[in-house]
């Protein structure tokens, strides 16, 4: 009793989830289509998939019309780290705005199920706390961050308008910081930086007190959390909270690095980016409930991957591997 096989379109399928998202299919027998325009994402993180048969990649920008046949799309294009959003903010709300109306465009005349990678950022910075799918958020429409919350916020109206207008089959997933092997070491995320300073031996940056608080997840629960929504029944369109509950200080999550990775960096304080939230933690009971989802990687060992990742991209390059700790590692 196998799984049906489907045609699956991955966008954004070369970057970090993507790529693991493309793995995970791939391992269920579909077949699996990567578009990607490489903006953020690198062709090093497909490369292990590209002699699979069933799996195909192509260069292709999704705000322009894309004509393929797939049963189903998992829309995931559009650079998630503050810095890399930031870099082109027009282009980043184009990505996320004619983005989904070229694939909720591609789904209509497929009549394939579409995923929207949502995030937590249509919460902005949040007066509720934990965040739960009913809250309208708290988000500067006019910030440097509003070019990726509106943007987010702008996709899932198209989404839920194409579902009520063309009842298309959506899933609107809200996804939380999530964290792993392949992100890229210099995409500014607070993992990728802390990890990468304490294996380098480098302060750690932390902005403003380092009081502000994330809930990390790892990218493996992640993908299960994605792939358990597109798999259920088309009465669920979320939107639904996708993280790990776990919440902590961005202070502690740099010390627990500096213990992970035996470093001797130190710490140091930087101003804190504008409108930077001040809490950060998913509700995920309509998971549990919808999904029969929860993660269950814990964060040290989560982080002990990550750490293990980057330090042997730090060992191909040869640069300042092991610089910072008191005994590096075999
Ligand atoms: P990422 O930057 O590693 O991946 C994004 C991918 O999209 C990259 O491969 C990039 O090249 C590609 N891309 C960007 N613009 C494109 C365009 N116009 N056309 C085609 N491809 C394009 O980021 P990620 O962490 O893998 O995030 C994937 C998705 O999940 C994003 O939509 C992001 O908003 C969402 N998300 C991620 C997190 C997280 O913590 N990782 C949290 C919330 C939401
Ligand atoms: N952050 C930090 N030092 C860094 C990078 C990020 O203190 O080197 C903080 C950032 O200000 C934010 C949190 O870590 O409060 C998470 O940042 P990230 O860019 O990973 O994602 P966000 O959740 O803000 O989108």
């Amino acid at each position: 009793m196998g799984v049906t096989s489907r045609r699956i379109l991955v966008t954004g399928g070369a970057g970090f989830l993507g790529s693991h998202l493309c793995e995970r299919l791939l391992g269920a027998g579909h077949d699996v289509l990567c578009v990607d325009n490489y903006f953020t994402g690198r062709r090093d993180n497909v490369a292990h998939l590209i002699g699979n048969p069933r799996f195909e990649v192509m260069r292709h920008d999704v705000t322009f019309p894309l004509y393929v046949e797939v049963d189903e799309i998992y829309n995931l294009a559009c650079p998630a780290s503050p810095v890399h959003y930031q870099h082109d903010p027009v282009q980043t709300t184009k990505t996320s705005v004619h983005g989904a109306i070229n694939m909720l465009g591609l789904a209509k005349r497929l009549r394939a199920k579409i995923l929207q990678a949502s995030t937590s950022e249509v919460y902005g910075d949040p007066t509720v706390h934990p965040q739960t799918e009913d809250y309208w958020g708290h988000v500067n429409p006019i910030g440097y961050r509003s070019c990726y919350d509106e943007g987010k916020r702008c996709a899932e109206t198209l989404f839920f308008d194409y579902h009520r207008q063309h009842r298309l089959r959506i899933k609107v997933a809200r996804i939380f910081n999530t964290y792993g092997p392949r992100m890229h070491p210099q995409d500014g995320r607070v993992v990728s930086n802390f990890v990468m300073q304490a294996l380098r031996g480098e302060a750690i940056t932390i902005y403003g007190a380092g009081e502000q608080t994330r809930s990390f997840c790892y990218v493996d629960d992640l993908i299960g959390g994605l792939v358990a929504l597109m798999e259920t029944g088309d009465a669920v369109t979320g939107p639904v909270n996708i993280g790990n509950p776990v919440e902590m200080t961005i202070r502690e999550l740099a010390e627990l690095v500096i213990e992970l990775t035996g470093s001797r960096s130190t710490l140091v304080f930087e101003p804190l980016p504008q409108d930077d939230p001040v809490q950060r933690r998913p509700d995920i009971s309509l998971a549990r409930s919808a999904l029969g989802w929860e993660p269950r990687v814990a964060l040290r060992d989560g982080l002990a991957r990550t750490i293990t990742y980057f330090d042997g991209l730090l060992g191909q390059s040869g640069s300042g591997r092991g610089a910072g700790r008191e005994q590096v590692r075999a």
